[in-house]
């Protein structure tokens, strides 16, 4: 980027706002403008289905004290939306009609919740992405009656585990054997449903959701078997979509996410995508979306760099290990690598009284992933042998020979 130039960023989340202090770091002194659709400076998305929801009175977990913020210069403008660009024009284009011309331009807008198909609009029912979701679902949770979440991904768990906490009386359907099974497999799985039975939860495997009941205000779910759990809230906990309707005219290369090379950069040279929106080739050759807390920080700190780099500076690259956490019950379940559900697991009962419950994945004989329950160091320990090519059995000699 020529000295000085303008950096646009779409999108004032936790990705758009390290973009934003990364560059300043490495000292960008030209113009940050930042546009964020929400009202609320950048504030962190995970204590939204923890903390922030279990808390009376919470107030919104800003990323940046005021002061930080200030310090960094941006042009923020909040309640504004994106609506458009223009590649060749360098031209973002706004809701209010307004446009703002850029050099560089950020893309960092994130993720929405999936919807139920065909669910109207109505007093009980949730999603949670936003400060003023988690208000809302927590003011229904203190109004008493049960709380239902559809969907036993990492939200859906968070929110149940959370409510139980509140006192709620909690059910959750899953339409698969088990929660988590995408993300982490089916051993992880049953423990988590353990875990959900143990604190009290009403859960529902292989049930599908066929009907919301009531009118204007919730009354219930019905479920494929016919049964009906009579509830006034509802948490739709169906994952996440990327942010990327607004891209649609543009000439971006749109695809499950902004389509990015390694550095982070578009099928356009001067725009960049980080965070949940992104869909990034890694060097490992490697791609995908993360929507991972730690994925946003280490794609914004490639991106500042390249963003800044002269013309004839070879362009940083991402060396991904996504990770990511889940805090449940008082545990916190730690993934690191690439665990899924239709790897190969291995199980390991490791440290020195062999209680800490750590599973590891391969694919083919390679050791790809980890997952550990409340044993950070024995997960983190494994990250140099999932940087390099490593046997599933030199792992597991290694782990436990340590
Ligand atoms: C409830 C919850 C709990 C989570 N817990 C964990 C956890 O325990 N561990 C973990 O690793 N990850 C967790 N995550 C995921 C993590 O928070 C996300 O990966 C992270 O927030 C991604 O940051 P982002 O900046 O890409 O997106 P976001 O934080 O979603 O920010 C994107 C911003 O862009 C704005 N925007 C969208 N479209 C436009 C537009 N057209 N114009 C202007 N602005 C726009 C949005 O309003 C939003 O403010 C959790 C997420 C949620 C919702």
């Amino acid at each position: 980027m020529k000295a000085n130039g303008v950096v646009v960023i779409v999108g004032a989340g936790l990705a758009g706002i390290r973009t934003a202090e990364e560059l300043r770091r490495l000292g960008h002194v030209g113009r940050i403008v930042m546009l964020g659709a929400e009202a609320l400076p950048p504030y962190d998305r995970p204590p939204l289905s923890k903390g922030a929801l279990a808390k009376e009175d919470a107030v919104p977990p800003l990323l940046l004290a005021p002061d930080v913020l200030d310090s960094l210069n941006l042009e923020l403008h909040l309640s504004t939306e994106a609506v458009g660009v223009d590649t060749v024009a360098h031209t973002v284009s706004l809701a209010d009609g307004n446009s703002v011309d850029y050099d560089v331009l950020v893309i960092a807008t994130g993720a929405h919740p999936r919807l139920l198909v065909g669910a109207p609009v109505r007093d009980g029912l949730h999603v949670l992405r936003t400060f003023e979701d988690s208000q809302r679902i927590a003011a229904d949770i203190r109004r008493g009656g049960r709380l239902v979440v559809i969907g036993g991904g990492f939200i859906g768990c968070e929110v149940v585990a959370t409510a139980r906490s509140m006192g709620a009386e909690v059910s959750m359907i899953e339409a698969l054997s088990t929660p988590l099974q995408l993300p982490v497999g089916e051993f992880i799985g049953n423990y988590v449903a353990d875990l959900h039975r143990d604190n009290g939860v009403d859960l529902h495997c292989d049930s599908l959701v066929t009907r919301l009941v009531g009118d204007d205000q919730l009354e219930g779910v019905e479920l494929s078997t016919g049964e009906v759990i009579e509830s006034s809230a509802v948490v739709i906990g169906l994952g996440v979509a990327p942010t990327v309707e607004w891209l649609k005219d543009s000439s971006l290369h749109i695809d499950n996410g902004v389509r990015c090379d390694s550095s982070g950069r578009t099928s356009a040279t001067d725009v960049f995508a980080v965070g949940d929106v992104a869909h990034w080739k890694s060097t490992t050759g490697r791609e995908g979306r993360h929507e991972h807390w730690t994925s946003a920080i280490d794609q914004a700190r490639v991106v500042a760099a390249n963003i800044l780099a002269s013309g004839d500076e070879p362009l940083e690259q991402l060396h991904d290990l996504p990770y990511f956490w889940s805090d449940m019950y008082g545990l916190k379940l730690q993934a690191l690598g690439w665990p899924g559900g239709s790897y190969e697991t291995h199980v390991m009962h490791l440290g020195p009284n062999q209680d800490k419950l750590v599973v590891l994945y391969s694919d083919e004989d390679r050791f790809i992933g980890t997952v550990g329950i409340s044993a950070p160091r024995i997960v983190m320990s494994t990250r140099a042998m999932l940087q390099t090519s490593t046997t599933i059995d030199e792992a597991k000699a290694t782990l436990l020979s340590a």
